[in-house]
């Protein structure tokens, strides 16, 4: 099995959306950006910068590009699957060659010129050697990306959310560059043109500022093991001081075409069943893995919070029916990245879909913004233990080529919902 396999799901998106045939010219341009990821000691010291460094160099590997890193070492901090080793440079080596066959991430500087750099902090002092180099910074639950001399304000260093923003930006950036390549070959170039523009100035932001950093997130089912909770759950084992238990509801195994967006998946978990590999994985937040789709029985012990990742509209309502405490539902469409979140006493998810849309063939995906869509949904999660308050369903809609498209949405009640939620009911009612 090899790349073209491995990327087949990014092929697709890009074949589709660009309206190119040729699935060679598309491969081209995937492996064609050379990214430069820059930090200094003073980042690269600390788990917040290690978080967005590895991150950001993971999807960009898994989009088909080069990366390499120029930064020292430092020993790893906390836990941060699937990497393993006790020094970042280790850590960044136990991944390198098992997330798309033939492209890796490097440690040091490449020969030539890379297509884009990032300096993660903006207070490297060395000589930069790029086309363009951009300022990389987050928050505790932001991040940001501009275009230098301009600097992007870093203030994170234990809480990783932020810094998983950041290295979504960074790999969105990067993945324009193919973008660009490619524009000139598609009818559609007018259209998708100022998306694959630079963005020279982007923040995103989960959610407030001064929301709680709340570890201890109780009992939580997951509903699939794909690319969204793949997202979640690597999201979620990076919180320090994690702790929870749940189950993971999946039937499937991985599969080599899941390695351009499984954030947590490497070679050798490929053939192995979803829900083990995040049995295995979970530390903190225990997983009991169960290997088959949700089903009605599972209803009567549902957790008190649930993070769905399954397409199937179906199954969603079958969820929705349980009136569950907190309900979190994160998918894609194209480029675009989508969560929404449901309270028993409000819109539901079937309320939201209440009509099926059965799944034809290959979903196109691609890796930052499923992992962008996973992200909004443990944001919302990590909201809710901490003690948001907030029990009005919403739906929230980004692009995550251009994060400053975002529409958030209330989820209202409908009369006819195929789940017949409480929400529902009253509205019946009155
Ligand atoms: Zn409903």
């Amino acid at each position: 099995m090899d790349s073209f396999e491995q990327l087949s799901r990014t092929r697709l998106l890009l074949q589709t959306d660009f309206g190119i045939a040729d699935p060679a010219i598309i491969m081209r341009a995937l492996f064609q950006p050379c990214i430069l990821l820059v930090a200094d000691q003073s980042i690269i010291s600390t788990f917040a910068g290690q978080v967005a460094v590895s991150t950001a160099a993971m999807q960009c590997v898994r989009s088909g590009h080069s990366v390499y890193i120029d930064a020292p070492d430092a020993p790893l901090i906390g836990y941060q699957p699937p990497m393993s080793g006790r020094s970042f440079h280790e850590a960044i080596d136990s991944v390198a060659d098992q997330l798309i066959d033939g492209v890796s991430i490097k440690i040091g500087k490449p020969l030539i010129p890379a297509d884009i750099a990032f300096v993660f902090g903006g207070s490297f002092e060395g000589r930069v050697s790029a086309r363009r180099v951009i300022s990389v910074g987050c928050t505790n639950w932001s991040g940001s990306i501009c275009d230098t001399p301009k600097k992007a304000r870093w203030t994170a260093t234990q809480w990783p959310m932020g810094a998983l923003v950041a290295a979504t930006l960074v790999a969105a950036e990067a993945f324009k560059i193919t973008g660009r390549v490619l524009l000139p070959l598609s009818d559609r170039a007018g259209e998708f043109a100022p998306s694959f523009a630079p963005l020279r100035e982007a923040e995103f932001r989960l959610c407030r500022e001064d929301t709680s950093l709340c570890a201890d997130i109780g009992n939580v089912d997951i509903v699939s093991a794909g690319a969204i909770t793949n997202a979640a759950l690597y999201a979620l084992l990076r919180v320090p001081g994690i702790a929870g238990s749940g189950r993971a509801f999946d039937r499937d195994v991985s599969d080599h075409s899941n390695r351009n967006r499984n954030a947590l998946l490497l070679g050798p978990s490929v053939g192995h069943a979803k829900v083990n590999l995040f049995a295995s994985l979970s530390r903190g937040f225990q997983i009991d893995p169960v290997q088959r789709h949700f089903e009605d029985s599972d209803l009567g012990d549902l957790a008190d919070r649930v993070i769905v990742g399954v397409d199937d509209i179906p199954t969603r309502w079958l969820l929705a029916s349980a009136g569950v405490g907190w309900m979190g539902v994160g998918a894609t469409t194209h480029f675009k990245a989508m969560s929404s979140v449901h309270y028993p006493l409000s819109g539901c998810a079937a309320c939201l879909h209440p009509y099926d849309e059965p799944l034809d063939g290959p979903i196109p995906t691609v890796a930052f913004s499923s992992f962008l869509a996973g992200l909004m949904v443990v944001a919302e999660l990590l909201s809710d233990v901490g003690g948001s308050y907030q029990f009005a369903s919403r739906q929230t809609f980004v692009e995550s080529l251009y994060p400053a498209n975002i529409h958030r949405m209330k989820v209202p009640a409908i009369f006819d919902c195929p789940a017949q939620c409480a929400a529902s009911q009253i509205k019946m009612a009155g």
